[in-house]
Order: structure tokens, then sequence, then C-alpha cells
């Protein structure tokens, strides 16, 4: 007897209800939107398979990144697509073409950066309103070219420019078309007395300011002639900071002024870092608060996003009334396919965003998105990775995995789905790994969703068996004579300081010299606590925070110039900092530990030789780590035993192999699994490359 295939549950059927916006109609309220996801016009293929995916799994709207409409809005090295001319045309086909052929409608974020962005390689001096500049502290936005204050004739050249790209998106096969009046661009610094100092039309009152944004709805409406919708995406944090003698606020007052103009809201914040605020920080639906009265002020649907993945919570912002259609970047990027699993009744199976925001770092880093949680994103043209399907084990061999952490996990899960026999031998009493510990700390509870979807996933896999409580030995794996042998042992903190030159040197042993393993073996760290952190990303603060709530005086010393410094590309900076202040943490930046004696920490600055001195009685150093291959080398040195017990490879994986963060376990676990058994010649990651536009030019 075959078991049904599980139904919708009839709960959420409100969310596969058809949405009409304009002149289109959404199949379902799910709706993918504007991200960037660092593959430009100059990786056409890989963006359209990558695009592609989210309509197959289900989403009823799939949007592209931001495209700027002129050379005078230029964000590169970072990962804006164009749509300059005809010649852009064909790149975008590729991507509404392939989002149509699974009946989802295409959006594209039009967009104009204003004084945000620098043209360093267009080299046009930047527009803003009044010549006002971004001045950021971050290091990725920073520049030295500030933009010039937009004559008359520079505001008609925008709207110019926008109606022109309009009618581009329409023939590109484009159905939803964007106006973009967010994030510090140029639409939205018109709004904002900050950026807007003028004394003409365009400044002064909020009718004024909000004129260049009707004003571009206009054209657009115009240019696209009603065969294509047009949204605005707008961010109203500031502007509902901002009280209004007229309305609740300056918020209420633009969406009034605008409410029917548009045929679709796109609703959002107005800086990365609490637009798309880390899990460690914000809840789900962390929007709600500033965004909640859009609807009241528009009959036109409304979309906003915060990082939803519980169907019970999408249904609880259509039945409030707060959105019409559940807006998902991050949550599309973790699981395409989740629109799906909800519609055929597979809720836990979703692949549940963490929150990590390691996919905005690949933007910061201008490089293809890329997912802790989910391995294939990006992969899908250049690897034929698919996040659903996995190809059938090709040999009837059996692998043995030593190590139930990320990468262990993911491996066994993968291998798993392709039928072969695995066996996942974890020393702990529990699998997780790393994330045993971590889930733990301040705010990271939520990364323990990379646990738990894994272990639910191979709860339904017969083929895989775990043991825990059982750590291996050479001896052992010899005997269990698989035909492969996977190291997925992890790695370990070192207790090695940080030269001139920046390279992990020396090391201090002592006791009361800790590492992050010491804390989670539960050593009792005795205060005052020194947290030394040139490791960059989140344990050092996470710790401090940690160490802080159990009541210890914890400092946070750092050869860098900020807290966490790498976190910036995670957008948690702003808050770590805030969280660190709060705390009561002393942040001591451009600081080397150079001695550590009778309860005294002696620092150099990084760059003079001055020296200061900080009571400490426990340093506790996040730096370096180190692989536990310890069990790799010990099989290799064998190469006769392991031919005689059958064992064809040994391979690490992850932390084992390179220490990384969970999203280079979890990628690694993945590949290793895809390319088992795989013909060598198959193998190759394809290169993707623009479309020719110039051949034939001389
Ligand atoms: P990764 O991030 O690469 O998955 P983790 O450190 O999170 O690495 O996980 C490694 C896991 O391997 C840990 O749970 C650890 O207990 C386990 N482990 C390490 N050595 C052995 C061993 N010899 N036998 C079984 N399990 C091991
Ligand atoms: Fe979510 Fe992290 Fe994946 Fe981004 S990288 S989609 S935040 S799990």
């Amino acid at each position: 007897m075959t078991c049904p295939a599980p139904a919708r549950n009839p709960r959420y059927d409100v969310l596969f209800e058809p949405v009409k916006i304009g002149p289109v109609t959404a199949r379902n309220r799910f709706y993918a939107v504007p991200h960037a996801a660092g593959m430009t016009n100059s990786m056409p293929h890989m963006r359209a398979a990558f695009r592609e995916t989210k309509a197959e799994g289900g989403w009823g709207v799939v949007c592209s990144g931001y495209v700027s409409i002129d050379p005078s809005s230029d964000d590169t090295p970072l990962p804006c697509a164009t749509l300059w001319d005809d010649e852009d045309i064909r790149s975008h086909a590729l991507m509404t073409e392939a989002v149509h052929k699974h009946g989802a409608l295409a959006g594209v974020e039009l967009w104009h950066g204003g004084g945000s962005v620098m043209n360093r390689t267009s080299r046009v001096a930047p527009l803003s309103p009044s010549g006002t500049s971004w001045m950021a502290t971050h290091v990725n936005f920073m520049g030295n070219q500030r933009p010039r204050s937009m004559e008359p004739q520079d505001i008609r050249q925008v709207l110019d420019w926008q109606a022109q790209a309009a009618r581009r998106a329409q023939r590109a096969g484009f159905d939803i078309v964007y106006v973009y009046a967010g994030m510090g661009y140029l639409p939205y610094e018109f709004l904002l007395p900050d950026w807007n100092r003028r004394t003409d039309a365009y400044g002064g009152s909020v009718e004024n300011r909000v004129r260049f944004v009707r004003q571009l709805l206009e054209v657009t409406h115009e240019a696209v002639a009603g065969k294509c919708a047009v949204a605005l995406r707008i961010s109203l944090e500031e502007l509902r900071a901002r009280p209004s003698a007229v309305a609740p606020s300056e918020a209420h007052e633009v969406v009034g002024l605008l409410a029917q103009l548009p045929d679709l809201w796109d609703v959002k914040l107005d800086s990365s870092p609490t637009d798309c605020s880390p899990s460690r920080f914000s809840a789900e639906g962390s929007h709600e608060p500033v965004i909640e009265f859009v609807k009241k002020l528009t009959t036109r649907p409304v979309v906003g996003v915060g990082r939803f993945t519980s169907p019970d919570a999408m249904v609880g912002q259509i039945r409030r009334g707060v959105l019409d259609l559940i807006g998902g970047a991050r949550p599309s990027i973790a699981d395409p396919f989740l629109p799906r699993k909800i519609d055929q009744g597979r809720e836990q199976d979703i692949r549940e965003c963490i929150g990590c925001n390691i996919c905005i770092s690949s933007w910061h880093d201008s490089v293809p998105v890329r997912c802790t949680q989910n391995p294939t994103i990006g992969e899908e043209w250049r690897r034929g990775w698919h996040p659903e399907r996995i190809a059938p084990a090709a040999s009837d061999g059996s692998i043995l995995i030593i190590g139930a952490g990320p990468a262990g996990l993911e491996c066994a899960l993968s291998l798993g789905r392709r039928g072969y026999a695995v066996t996942v031998a974890e020393a702990a009493e529990d699998i997780g790994g790393r994330l045993r510990f971590e889930t733990r700390l301040p705010g990271l509870a939520g990364w323990g969703r990379v646990l738990d979807w894994r272990r639910g996933q191979l709860e339904q896999l017969p083929n895989v068996t775990l043991y825990r409580g059982n750590r291996l030995a050479a001896e052992d794996i010899l005997e269990l004579g698989n035909t492969h042998v996977v190291i997925a042992t992890g790695s370990r903190w070192a207790r090695l300081l940080y030269s001139p030159l920046e390279l992990p040197v020396g090391g201090l042993e002592g006791v009361n010299v800790y590492t992050p393993d010491d804390v989670a073996a539960g050593a009792a760290i005795e205060g005052p606590v020194v947290i030394y952190d040139f490791d960059n990303y989140y344990m050092g603060s996470v710790l401090a925070e940690h160490l802080a709530k159990s009541g210890q005086h914890v400092s946070y010393v750092t050869p860098a110039g900020h807290a966490s410094a790498w976190a910036v590309m995670t957008n948690e900076q702003p808050q770590i900092h805030r969280a660190l202040f709060t705390a009561g943490i002393a942040v001591h930046t451009l600081s080397r530990v150079a001695n550590f004696e009778s309860e005294e920490l002696t620092l150099v600055n990084q760059f003079t030789t001055a020296e200061r001195r900080l009571p400490c009685r426990s340093l506790l150093i996040v730096g370096a780590r180190t692989a536990n291959d310890s069990l790799h080398g010990a099989l290799c040195a064998r190469p006769d035993d392991l031919r005689r017990a059958g064992i064809i490879s040994v391979t690490r994986i992850g932390d084992a192999a390179a220490p990384g963060a969970i999203v280079h376990a979890v990628y690694s676990g993945h590949r290793y699994a895809r390319e088992l058994d795989a013909d060598r010649a198959n193998l190759t990651c394809r290169r993707d490359a623009p479309l020719a536009t110039m051949a034939d030019r001389p």
C-alpha cells in the first residue's frame, strides 16, 4: 500500500490565492523580492538559472537584483546589473524566459544610486538632489568621488533614463517594472531633507520632495503603456520617524500622496543592517512596526519582507491586513522551493533561513550568492546543482563519515539521498559539532536550524545510520572496512598570538589562557576576562556578550579597527558594537597582546610601540583555528592497510580540511556527496560570460 501524498493544510490556502498587480496577476502570494545576488550581466546564465529555480519552486513573482538605468549609477565593483542600452536586453531576457517557463511573473528593480554610488568604472560625477554625499564609515561604501547637485535638466534626464530603461525592461519580458526609492538611492534622497536641501519645486514640503518619485512613476507607467505593472519600492523607516503636521508621520504623508499611483507597494527599511537584520539581533517579522500602516492608505497590493519562513506567520500577515504578498529574499535563497513545500503539505521540509547573512556578505564580496543552509545556490548553472534533485548513486560503495557537524551531516544527507549506504560516527553524545555549543550563545539559537533541518531530513533516510558517542580511531575505521571514508572531524581553536605581520604566531600556554573550546567544555573562567579577537567574525563578540551575561567583567581587544571587523560583511557590526556597549564591555581596537603575567595584560598598539596595561585574570584567545586532521594523517600513512580493508578513498571535508565558517563546511560536505563516483570529465565548473554584444565592433 502506498501512502497518499500529503495535502496542503487548508489553513495555508490563503497563501495560494492569485493577486492582481495592475495589468498582471501573480499566481499566488509568494513574492521573491529584488535582491542582489552577485550575478550581474557578466554571468547571465548563472543568474537566469538561479532565478528560474525560485520560479520552479513555486514563487509567484521572481525579481531581479538592482539594475542600473544609466552609467551615472555605477556601483561597481559591487555587483549591479545594467539596462543601459538595447544591447543589455538579451541578457535579462534569459532570466524572464526562464522564470516564465514555470508560470511565475518576472520583476525588475530599475535603479539609480544617486549620491550613494561612486561611479568607479564609468567615472561620471554622481548625482544627488543637493550635492550631499553619503559619508559612509564602511570601507566598501567609502570613496573620494562626491556627487554634484542636480540641475533641472538633470532631473529631466533621469526621468528619461528611467523611461528608456522601463521600455527595455518590457522588451526583455519583465512583467513588473520598479521605481526604487529606497536605501539611500536617488529617489529616496529626494524624499529626505537630510539629502534634499533644494529650494525649487523638488525641495521643502513633503509634497515637493515626493514630486520626483511621482514623476518617476508617471514616466514608467507611460513607458510600459499598461503592458507591465509598475511597482514602487520605498524605505519608510526614517520617514516614519519624522513628525508631520497633517499625518501621523511623513511616511504616512508620502504614502497618502502616492497611494494609488503604483500598481504595487514594495515596502522596506532604510539601511542594510536594519532592512536585512541578522537573526542574532532581530526576529522574524521585524519590519512590521514600520510598514504596517501602508495597506490602510492604499487599495494597491503591498509586499514586504521579514525573513518569513513560517507559513503561520505568513498567514498572520495577510489575515491581519499587514501585507498582501509575502516577500522573501533570504528565505527564497535558503529554500527556493519554500512555496511548493507548503503547497504539498511538507512544511517540515522547508530549509529555513538561519539569518546569518552570509548571503549578504557575498554581495559585499561581489561574488555569486552563497548560503549557509543551501549549498546549491548560485551553482544551478555552473555545476548543475539543483536544491531538490541529486543524481542517484553510481556504485554500491558504502561510506563512513567521521563527525556529525555541519559538514558531516550535509555530506550524509546528500549521499543518503543519492541512495548510498552511509554510516556516521560521532564522538559526542549528540550530533551537531560546533553547533552544539554555538547555538547556546547569545542570539545564535536560530542557527540551530542548520542542525534541526538535517536531523529531520536524515530521519527519513533508512540507508543512513548514525552512531552517537562513538569516537573512532584509525584501527576502528580499518576494521569497519567501508569503501570510502570521510573525515569531518572539525577544527580546534589555537592559543596562538598575532604578529605585526598579521600572522598567527608564538602561542601562549598557561592555566588562565583559554580558547572558545575551553568555554564550550565548561571551563570556569574567572574575571576580569579579556577576549582577544583576531578571528574577526562573530565568535569573539558573542563570547564577550556571553561572559558578561554570566556576570564577569569583560574587555574586548582586537588588532582590527572594529569589534568583529568582518561582521560588517554580514550587516552585524553596528548591532555588535551596540551590544558590547550595552553590556558594559570596553572595546580596545588596533591592539595586540604582547604579554600576560601577574594578572596583567600588556597591549601594544598595532602600528606604534605604545603600550597599555589591562587587569586580566583570564585571557580568552579567539584567533586562529587548526584542522583536526590527525585521523586523516594516520589513515593515509597506512596505504597497505587501507587496501586490505577495501577502503578506496579517505577524504577530509569541512573544518577538518580547512577551518572556515559554517557555510564553508556545509558546501564542502555537499560537494563531496555530489562528486562521489562522478565521471571526472563531468565535474567541470562551467564558466559564464556576458552575452557577446560587441563582437562585431572594431
Ligand atoms: P564541521 O564544521 O567541519 O562540520 P565540527 O567541528 O562542527 O566540524 O564537527 C566535527 C565533529 O566531529 C564534532 O561533533 C566532533 O565531536 C566529531 N569528531 C571529531 N573527532 C572524531 C572521531 N575521532 N570520531 C568521531 N567523531 C569525531
Ligand atoms: Fe539565510 Fe544565511 Fe542563507 Fe542568507 S546565507 S539565506 S541568512 S541561511
